[in-house]
This record gives structure tokens, C-alpha cells and sequence, in this order.
């Protein structure tokens, strides 16, 4: 389904685009300025110019294409992802904060005041890499474009408040796309703690723990005192054991935006997610509808890094643009492919966005007569 915007056309054959569209009309195929026209009809309009289309068939996804299966001798284990999830003010980002604030050094402590929605943790027994409520939003997305994200989810219920719309929404969405759950019933300082009524709320959603006779891993947590914090992280990891997660990490890197802004010094940021082959400085990527060549790798604690592998959350420098919450990260290894995929997924969206103005101005039109 190659197409090509009539102005573009018009330009690279050096003819007048109105000149186009008297030579279509004639060919019986109405077209205005902005409209794309088929490859067919590309080469029988050009034709009437004495002009050849070359198809320089530009197809994204042979560009995009990775190198297939993946070679079983070069999968080596990689750390579980895990989105923390659940009802808002039940302490996600509080638990998030306390796990790593229990997990870096003095020197780091400065830099956890960075909240770029997605952490790398390092504990005794292994890594452990994190992403935090925006994640919800990008989770969602990334589902809906059956891209997979998330290993494990850490549902969040407070003690005091029990089961409520977002944590069903959670188990919901964890669920469907088939992600096991791991329950951390916070707030267990306070005095009005009632884990029992957490659980048998849950049990009714499906959850039951194995105090109840089920299979659902509880941990009693409080991200206030930080306790049950190493009883959590033991449970991740060992849920992640069973999982035995793998990605081949001797390869261009491709992954998922987790969240991006504007930086108004250093342009377009992003916080993505590497989920396979490395990323490095330096490296062609597209990015949603951008691309660019990434300037500068930091991880969450503001380091500048060089390289970033399987399961590492990084702010990348350097795009042509902000990409939204969700959407996937290729790395290419050249840099003029970079820029064709990113024009070709512009002009798409262009000519969508066109054919629904066209179609709202014509039911306009027709409301009037
Ligand atoms: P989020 O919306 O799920 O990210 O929730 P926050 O982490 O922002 O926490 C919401 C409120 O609950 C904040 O005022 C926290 O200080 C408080 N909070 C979080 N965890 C605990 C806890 O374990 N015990 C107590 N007492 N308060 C907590
Ligand atoms: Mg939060």
C-alpha cells in the first residue's frame, strides 16, 4: 500500500502540482493538492509526463526488521521489569522512593530525586528494573499495540482503604495480558490497618492469597517505615525465576517509551525501556513518528552511561522530537533509514489526519445543504 502526497510528486518530477491534477482529471481520478495518490496511479500520471517511477519501494518494515529468531546461544538472562500498579494515594511512588532509596550508596542519594517513571535497582540477588504510575498510561498503550512491557506487577492496595476502582482496574489489565501479580498491602503502619478485608476483597477478584488457600503471593509492606521492603524484593525475584527471562543483548537495540518531555535545555528527553539488543550512544533510532541520533544515555540516577542493555530504563538525548508513552524504539544502523521511517510514519499520519478533516468538512457540507 505505497502512497505518495500529489505535491511530493508534483515537486520531485519539477511539475506544477495544479498540472497533476488537470492530467488525473483527465485520467478520470479526481485529486487535490495535499491528497496521496496509489503507486499505480503514481506511475500512470507520471507516465503522461514521459517520467518513470522508480519504485525505490520504501517499506518500513523490511528496514525495521530485526534479525528474526534470535540465536538460543546468544539469550542471556535479564533482569524482570516490573510496573508497580494500583489505586491512587495507596503509596506506589512511596514504595517506589523507598525501595531505592534502601538500594543506593550515599554518593547516589542525591540524584533520587530524579522521577523519570522508570528505575534500575540493584539488590543482593539480583537486578530489578521498575516503572512507576505514568506507567499505567504507557502500559495501557503498549497493550493495546500488543506490545509487551511489563514481567511482573506489583499491585499496591493500602491496608486502611482496601480494594477500590483503579485496583480493579489493575488486576484487569494485568490479567488480560497475562502479567502475574504480586500484592503489596502498604500502609500497614497505620492504625487502621485491615489486611484480612484486603485480602477478602481481593479473593473476590480472583486473588487469593496462600494464607487463604490460594496461590497469590501477599506482602505486608509499609513504604513509611520501610518494612516487608526485602520480603517484596525477594518475591520479585523469585516470581522472575520462574519466569526465566531472556533477551539477546549482542544486537541494535529496540524497546518502549516509557514517559518523554521537553527539556527546555536539552530538548526532547525520553525515559525508555530496553528490552532487547544494547543501546549505545551515538546510535541511529526512530521513535515513534521521530528520530534522531542519541547524544546523550543517562540512567535514573542522572549518570551519563555508555551503553544500556536488556531491562534497563534510560533517558535518551537527541530525538527530533517528543514521542508519546508507549511508543516502540528501534535502533538502525543507518541513520538515513532513521530519518525515512520517521517521514514516512509522519506523511502517513499527515494523510490520516487530512482524511478526516476532508470527511469532517464534507458531513459538514452536507449539513448546511
Ligand atoms: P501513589 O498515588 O499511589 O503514588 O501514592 P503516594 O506514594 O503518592 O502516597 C500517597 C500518600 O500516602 C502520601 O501522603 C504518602 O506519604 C502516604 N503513604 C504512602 N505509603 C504509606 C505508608 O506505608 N504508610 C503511611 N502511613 N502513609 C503512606
Ligand atoms: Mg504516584
Amino acid at each position: 500500500d505505497e502512497t505518495i502526497v500529489l505535491s511530493e510528486l508534483a515537486k520531485r518530477m519539477g511539475i506544477k502540482a495544479n498540472e497533476m491534477i488537470v492530467k488525473l482529471m483527465g485520467m478520470g481520478v479526481m485529486a487535490t493538492v495535499n491528497q496521496t495518490i496509489d503507486y499505480d496511479t503514481a506511475v500512470l500520471v507520471a507516465g503522461e509526463f514521459d517520467y518513470e517511477v522508480e519504485k525505490a519501494s520504501f517499506e518500513e518494515e523490511v528496514i525495521l526488521k530485526k534479525t528474526g529468531e534470535d540465536d538460543p546461544g546468544k539469550l542471556v538472562p535479564r533482569p524482570p521489569v516490573v510496573t508497580i500498579m494500583g489505586h491512587v494515594d495507596h503509596g506506589k511512588t512511596s514504595l517506589l522512593d523507598v525501595i531505592r532509596k534502601t538500594r543506593v550508596t550515599e554518593g547516589e542519594a542525591g540524584g533520587i530525586t530524579q522521577h523519570i517513571g522508570a528505575y534500575h535497582v540493584e539488590t543482593e540477588k539480583g537486578v530489578i528494573a521498575f516503572l512507576d504510575t505514568p506507567g499505567h498510561e504507557a502500559f495501557s498503550a503498549m497493550r493495546s499495540r500488543g506490545a509487551k512491557v511489563t514481567d511482573i506487577v506489583v499491585l499496591v492496595v493500602a491496608a486502611d482503604d482496601g480494594v477500590m476502582p483503579q485496583t480493579v482496574e489493575a488486576i484487569n489489565h494485568s490479567k488480560a495480558s497475562g502479567v502475574p501479580i504480586i500484592v503489596a498491602v502498604n500502609k500497614m503502619d497505620k492504625p487502621g490497618a485491615d489486611p484480612d478485608r484486603v485480602q477478602r476483597e481481593l479473593s473476590e477478584h480472583g486473588l487469593m492469597s496462600e494464607a487463604w488457600g490460594g496461590d497469590a503471593i501477599f506482602v505486608m509492606v509499609s513504604a513509611k517505615e520501610g518494612s516487608g521492603i526485602d520480603e517484596l524484593l525477594e518475591m520479585i525475584l523469585l516470581q522472575a525465576e520462574i519466569l526465566e527471562l531472556k533477551a539477546n543483548p549482542d544486537k541494535l537495540a529496540s524497546g518502549h517509551v516509557v514517559e518523554a518531555k521537553l527539556d527546555s535545555g536539552r530538548g526532547p528527553v525520553a525515559t525508555v525501556l530496553v528490552q532487547e539488543g544494547t543501546l549505545r550512544a551515538g546510535d541511529s533510532i526512530v521513535c515513534g513518528m521521530h528520530y534522531g541520533k542519541i547524544r546523550v544515555l543517562q540512567d535514573d540516577l542522572s549518570r551519563t552511561v555508555e551503553s544500556a542493555g536488556p531491562s534497563m530504563p534510560v533517558e535518551i538525548v537527541g530525538l527530533s522530537g517528543v514521542p508519546m508513552a508507549g511508543d516502540e524504539l528501534v535502533a538502525l544502523a543507518d541513520e538515513k533509514d532513521a530519518r525515512q521511517v520517521s517521514q514516512h510514519r509522519t506523511q502517513k499520519q499527515r494523510s490520516k489526519e487530512l482524511a478526516k478533516t476532508n470527511r469532517l468538512s464534507l458531513e459538514g457540507l452536507f449539513e448546511k445543504m
